[in-house]
């Protein structure tokens, strides 16, 4: 058993883990980024509409307000400050590592309009912006010398519930099933999002938070896991992403009436709407008989009207993706189109450094989160587009920041052999059993059944019947058993691994959306239409035990400047 000693082990290679290694590698600690892809490979790279900072104007005020009214104030708005705030240093940055951002006229930096917000804000790469920031950032890394441990996955958190304190992770390695130890002082989660438990998502295959499990085994919690983005336009099918930035450039949508139904539920902002509100008009229209298409189960999005050449210029990878995968030239036809799971508010909680919160009072010790795992609290109950990538990129360099201040006064605990234990058994026991149970069939149940009972719409009912399913999935999933038995690229074998987090997880999703009798964001409850901030306006907490069942408990929000109000567009 190897065990390799580290001041700092992150755990992630998304533009939330390489910003914050970059910050660690400048102070000279000793640092390994653990992934289980290679780090370009992250999903960060798929990111295509934009990041946003308040560029040309005064100050942030607008940008921290519209942040705050797209999460239906259910944000912690000191957080929202510093995101805000930090927003226009945070694109210099990039700009100076070397992303090429696409430019105006006159040689600025060009900005896109995005739903919800009052002003375009959205800095671009032409619709690949992730992929240039993650570019850019990786090789700088590369540069500095990070050490990259990368097709390992992490699979277990070392942790001491006494002293509340990480250590490490232990590790396994893809090519060839060995399993180590990485021992830490501080060790940072940056394992991005988790949509994949949804049969339509616009996620990577690796979304499967792990990190957010591994939290949940050693009895820490996981922050306002019921608000879950469905983005508006996923391609008919596959789900597969077509970037706000259709609609940003001026999209269009149209029911099977060939009405422009946005008019009716947002008069004011019409496609730009946030995400909650303009998926679930589609949504409901279909769900009214008013669907697009030959099964009149999907909406149009009409490019049409901008003409081929500023589809070929401003928006080249959607063309191709519609293209590729509906055989549709989007200048000249209609793309059908319904909403999909794309991006999750919770997560693991964190206070404003990025420190994880073990539960809503106690903060743990040596143990960080950053990025879409993390629950920092800047997107309240939805957010807005383009705050993701930004908040990777600050909450990434506030984490590594965070880390380099903290390194003196942690305790280093010494790992051993025995700690690698939990996972190697984790690990031989599925490779072992000998049941009846397939992981591909009970991942399609679980992903199938979580559309139809916690999806963009969900009531008592279909929440108590989910919880259930997860029950029941849970039980059969102990009588799984693998094919392959091989310990070399046992794809087979990840795939167990996470299903298993994908379980874990899920149930909390479940707990909070049937706990929480109000409609807010991207939560919405058919029973439970209004928003209720006399009994709501608070932060879940969610707990898992061994047995797989759920506690919850609740936490302040912090509200500043702006008082909860009616959110209309
Ligand atoms: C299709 C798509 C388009 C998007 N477009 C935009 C956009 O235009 N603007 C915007 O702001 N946001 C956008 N988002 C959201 C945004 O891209 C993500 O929220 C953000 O990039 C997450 O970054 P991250 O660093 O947290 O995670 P990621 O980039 O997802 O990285 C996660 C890392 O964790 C590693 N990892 C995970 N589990 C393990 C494990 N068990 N062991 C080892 N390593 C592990 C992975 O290998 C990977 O390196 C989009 C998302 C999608 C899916």
């Amino acid at each position: 058993m190897n065990i390799y000693r580290y001041d700092v082990a992150i755990v992630g290679a998304g533009l939330a883990g390489l910003s914050a290694a970059i910050e660690i590698k400048k102070a000279g600690l000793k640092t390994c980024v653990i992934s289980k892809l290679h780090p370009l490979r992250s999903h960060s790279g798929a990111a295509q509409g934009g990041i946003n900072a308040a560029l040309n104007e005064a100050d942030t005020r607008s940008h921290e307000f519209d942040t705050i009214k797209g999460g239906d104030y259910l944000g912690d708005q000191d957080a929202i400050k510093t995101l805000c705030q930090k927003a226009p240093a945070t694109i210099r940055r990039l700009e100076k590592m070397g992303a090429v951002f696409s430019r105006a006229e006159d040689g600025s930096i060009a900005q896109r309009a995005f739903g919800g917000q009052s002003k375009p804000r959205a800095c671009y790469a032409k619709d690949r912006t992730g992929l240039t920031c993650l570019q850019t950032i990786y090789e700088q890394a590369d540069r500095l010398g990070v050490e990259f441990v990368e097709e390992w996955f992490a699979g277990d958190l070392l942790y001491d519930p006494l002293s509340r304190a990480a250590y490490g992770v232990s590790a396994m390695k893809l090519a060839t099933g060995e399993i180590a130890i990485f021992n830490a002082k501080a060790t940072l989660f940056a394992t991005g999002g988790y949509a994949r438990c949804y049969a339509i998502n616009s996620n990577a295959h690796a979304n499967t938070g792990d990190g957010l499990s591994l939290c949940l085994r050693k009895g820490l919690a996981l922050e306002d896991m019921e608000f879950v983005q469905f983005h508006p336009t996923g391609l008919a099918g596959s789900g597969i992403l077509i970037s706000e930035a259709a609609r940003g450039e001026g999209g269009r949508l149209y029911n099977g009436l060939n009405e422009r139904f946005m008019e009716k539920y947002a008069p004011q902002k019409l496609e730009l709407a946030p995400r909650d509100v303009v998926s679930r008009a589609i949504e409901r229209e279909i769900a009214l008989g008013r669907g697009a298409g030959e099964n009149k189960d999907a909406i149009w999005l009409d490019l049409t009207h901008l003409g081929g050449d500023l589809i070929a210029s401003k928006l080249p990878e959607l063309s191709d993706l519609a293209r590729s995968f509906l055989g549709i030239d989007m200048a000249v036809d209609r793309v059908p189109i319904r909403a999909t799971a794309h991006y999750s508010m919770g997560g693991i909680p964190v206070d404003n450094d990025c420190r994880v919160r073990a539960s809503a009072a106690f903060i743990a010790s040596g143990l960080y989160a950053a990025g879409e795992c993390a629950c920092a609290s800047v997107h309240g109950a939805n957010r807005l587009g383009a705050n993701s990538l930004l908040e990777a990129a600050v909450f990434g360099q506030i984490a590594g920041e965070t880390i380099v201040k903290d390194m003196r006064d942690l305790e280093p605990i010494k790992a051993d052999a025995a700690d690698a234990q939990g996972f190697a058994d984790e690990t031989r026991k599925l490779l072992n059993s000998r049941g009846d149970e397939s992981v591909a069939f009970l991942r399609e149940e679980l992903q199938q059944s979580m559309s139809a009972n916690a999806g963009v719409f969900r009531d008592r009912v279909s929440l108590e019947k989910q919880t259930e399913i997860i029950a029941a999935l849970r039980d059969r999933f102990l009588r799984v058993s693998l094919r392959d038995k091989s310990r070399v690229f046992n794809t087979e074998l990840q795939e167990a691994l996470e299903f298993g987090h994908m379980l874990d997880y899920s149930a909390l999703i479940v707990a909070g959306a049937l706990k929480r009798e109000e409609s807010r964001g991207a939560h919405y409850r058919a029973d439970f239409p209004n928003r209720n901030d006399a009994a709501f306006l608070r932060h879940t907490f969610g707990y898992l035990d061994a047995e797989g069942k759920t506690r919850l408990e609740y936490a302040d929000v912090t509200i500043g400047e702006y008082q909860p109000e009616a959110r209309e567009y």
